[in-house]
């Protein structure tokens, strides 16, 4: 089923071992909605553990470094991943832009490691709500397509693309479905262009205060094809209805 639509969650800098019940939890969810791919981001400390316990729902972590290996104190390789049992990494979260300094041409470094690696990865990009008001979003978000995603042969089946309005992370706030609706439309067009016909086939999700009360709305808009769900990510209890959001009507 390779466009079934895709649930990620995004654990940030949350989570010790105790947690790990949690992921079993969102895990035997995830088995009873085979029609949605389930995604968990724990930070680098549970990857292992997670990877180990879960058996539906794919692990994968929030940042990777570009280079493989070498002097780079307290960095994380796309390899060292691999190894610990990811399937696919995080790359380019608004969070790691403007805490980290991250561009668009670093994070386009760290998804062709990831993908060099044998990972899938997920590439966020999303405005600001100075640059919404200034009427630049779709202009910002599909630059950001441009200059991040990562080129390659064979790569494409394994990019997915986030549209996160930064405004819209954390806060409660979520765009109009028509909002998303439209900038995802545009973000297909990018990916059409930067990738020609093969870019029909990228998920773009929608990120964003997704929760169980507006998710079902948010998924229903143009060209979405799945979520990147932070807060509501973190308990079986808030992730679950949002799978089940996700899943065909003939699941349940
Ligand atoms: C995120 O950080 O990727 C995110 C979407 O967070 P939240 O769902 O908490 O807004």
């Amino acid at each position: 089923m390779p466009n079934r639509p895709y649930i990620v969650g995004n654990w940030k800098m949350n989570g010790t071992r105790a947690m790990l019940a949690e992921a079993r939890a969102i895990d035997r969810g995830a088995a009873r909605y085979p029609s949605v791919r389930v995604g968990v981001a724990p930070p680098f400390t549970l990857v292992s553990a997670m990877a180990e316990a879960l058996q539906t729902a794919s692990v994968g972590a929030q940042d990777c470094h570009a280079e493989a290996s070498g002097a780079f104190t307290g960095n994380v390789s796309a390899p060292m991943l691999g190894d610990a049992g990811a399937s696919f990494v995080i790359v380019g979260h608004s969070e790691r832009r403007a805490m980290h300094g991250e561009t668009d041409s670093m994070v386009r470094a760290k998804a062709e490691a990831a993908l060099a690696a044998g990972l899938e990865v997920i590439v966020c990009v999303g405005e600001t709500e100075a640059e919404r008001d200034a009427g630049q979003a779709e202009a910002v978000v599909t630059g950001q397509v441009a200059a991040s995603l990562p080129q390659g042969e064979g790569i494409v089946p394994r990019v997915t693309v986030a549209y996160e309005p930064v405004w819209a992370i954390g806060t409660g706030r979520v765009p109009s479905v028509d909002d998303v609706g439209a900038m995802h439309r545009a973000i297909r067009a990018q990916l059409l262009e930067s990738y020609g016909d093969e870019g029909a086939i990228v998920r773009i999700l929608y990120g964003g205060s997704v929760n169980a009360g507006n998710a079902a709305n948010l998924l229903a808009a143009d060209e979405v094809g799945g979520a990147l769900v932070g807060g509501a990510s973190l308990t079986a209890d808030a992730f679950l209805p949002i799978v089940l959001a996700a899943a065909s009507p003939d699941a349940e």
